[in-house]
């Protein structure tokens, strides 16, 4: 299968080198040219598969040549094996038609373990059959470094440097990076905010020259192998609630719209998805370009649901891609200026409302759902999962159809929310964490100053 550039302009490319590659030249995110379809048949077929399994029908078709069936499963195998519950995503009811998908049962308590497991595998594989090294540099507010990290502890190719802002993210977000004792793992702790950090990332691919002929990898959620493997629960639940026999709907808290496009890519693969709720919390650029076609940035909110704290969602642009009839150059015009206020034309925006409704929930209200949820079925949710429920609550079309809420994250990752919400509850870390406080922590506390990030980078890879 071949992957192509939302902008146009940029060479396609395979499987293997769109997810070594990130970001397309021309500034745009790869797709692949063509989706594979699954019929009625197929997705009846699917009934009862384990979650591996599974996640090998859905995506060997775009892989292509570029592994063979048993290295993808191989790959597959590794990338769930530390998944906590044998189910992978479990399903729980909390209402009448409701269901909640329990993302977080990987490393690091979050979703993003499902992408971050896969991708740091996937690397490893492609780069020893190529006979490469890459460093992987990223910068976190919180939870894709802790991911990422224990996606490539174990990876024998990759050598990974995380910045985050010294004293700027929670003691559990911290300690889930800093406690990883791996040789090739390394943790940077700027004096800084995360846009500095982001601004060390950015200066650092424009000038790769410092690391002496290595390369820089990106994992950040604009690589095409995170989205795809998140396309697999989505099929997942949807089997598990009945389709292809019935239609089933989703709501996902949404803050770069990877999760929530994953959905979409597998409502576009032939699964009966009738509605996907975009659920945001005060940073609500999407909501408003939903409900008001006002996709206009304003200033950062910090919330209760952190890791949806997000002005510009940078994979919304996947979707313009295909609104605007995958044309590449009306992409590039409509994001000429990612500052500017941007607005869609009324074909596109009625192609978006046909599938996607969307639901803003503020900090005081995510703390009554939390509590609410919690005394109606004694079900606890952590801030971003709750938000999914509140939307999903307030504007889903249909009674008769599943409602699947994701949950992207443990609420022990979020115990502040929590306990605004039932302040005499104790929300304890679930057993492999529990010694988190006592484990020997090693980071870099570094100043604010782009020549010395990269002389510790340089001698740390020696
Ligand atoms: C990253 C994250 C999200 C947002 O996911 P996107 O793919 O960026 O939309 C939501 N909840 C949690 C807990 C996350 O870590």
């Amino acid at each position: 299968m071949k992957f192509i550039s939302t902008r146009g302009r940029a060479p396609s490319l395979s499987f293997a080198d769109t997810v070594l590659t990130g970001l397309a030249s021309d500034g745009g995110l790869y797709v692949p040219e063509t989706l594979p379809q699954f019929s009625r048949e197929d997705i009846a077929a699917m009934a009862g598969l384990d979650y591996r399994e599974l996640a090998f029908r859905i995506i060997q078709p775009f892989v292509g040549d570029d592994l063979t069936d048993s290295e993808l499963r191989d790959i597959l195998e590794r990338s769930y094996q530390h998944f906590r519950h044998s189910a992978v995503a479990p399903l729980v009811q909390t209402d009448a038609s409701e269901w909640i998908l329990e993302l977080f049962h990987g490393p690091t308590l979050a979703f993003k373990d499902f992408a971050l497991q896969f991708l740091g595998q996937l690397f490893d594989h492609l780069l020893k059959k190529r006979g490469e090294r890459v460093v992987v540099m990223g910068a976190t507010s919180g939870d894709t470094g802790s991911a990422a990290i224990e996606g490539c502890r174990h990876c024998d190719n990759i050598d990974i440097f995380i910045l985050h802002p010294h004293n700027r993210v929670s003691e559990v977000q911290r300690r889930q990076m800093t406690t990883v004792l791996s040789d090739n793992v390394f943790n940077i702790a700027l004096e800084g905010n995360f846009d500095d950090c982001q601004n060390m990332l950015k200066a650092s691919f424009a000038d790769q020259s410092f690391l002496g002929g290595r390369r820089l990898a990106a994992v950040n959620s604009i690589n095409w192998a995170r989205i795809m493997a998140q396309i697999v629960y989505y099929f997942y639940a949807a089997v598990n609630l009945g389709a292809p026999h019935r239609a089933v709907n989703f709501s996902v808290p949404t803050g770069n719209f990877g999760d929530i496009f994953a959905g979409y890519l597998a409502r576009q693969m032939g699964l009966p998805i009738d509605q996907l709720v975009i659920a945001t919390n005060a940073n609500d650029i999407l909501h408003r370009c939903i409900s008001d076609n006002d996709h206009s940035p304003q200033p950062l909110v910090h919330s209760l649901s952190p890791s949806m704290d997000i002005m510009v969602s940078s994979n919304f642009e996947r979707l313009l891609f295909d609104l605007y009839g995958r044309d590449g150059n009306a992409v590039a015009e409509l994001l000429a200026d990612r500052s500017a206020p941007m607005h869609l034309d009324d074909r596109a925006l009625a192609k978006a409302r046909e599938v996607f409704s969307s639901c803003r929930v503020d900090d005081l209200r995510t703390v009554e759902v939390i509590r609410e949820v919690y005394e109606s079925s004694g079900y606890l949710l952590d801030p971003h999962t709750a938000i999914g429920v509140e939307a999903a609550r307030r504007v889903r079309r249909s009674t008769g159809e599943p409602m699947v809420c994701l949950s992207t994250a443990h609420p022990a990752k979020f115990p502040e929310a929590v306990a605004r919400a039932l302040p005499t509850q104790e929300i304890p870390l679930p057993s492999h964490m529990q010694d988190l406080f006592q484990r020997e922590e090693r980071m870099k506390v570094l100043p604010n100053d782009l020549g010395e990030v990269q002389r510790f980078m340089a001698e740390a890879l020696g």
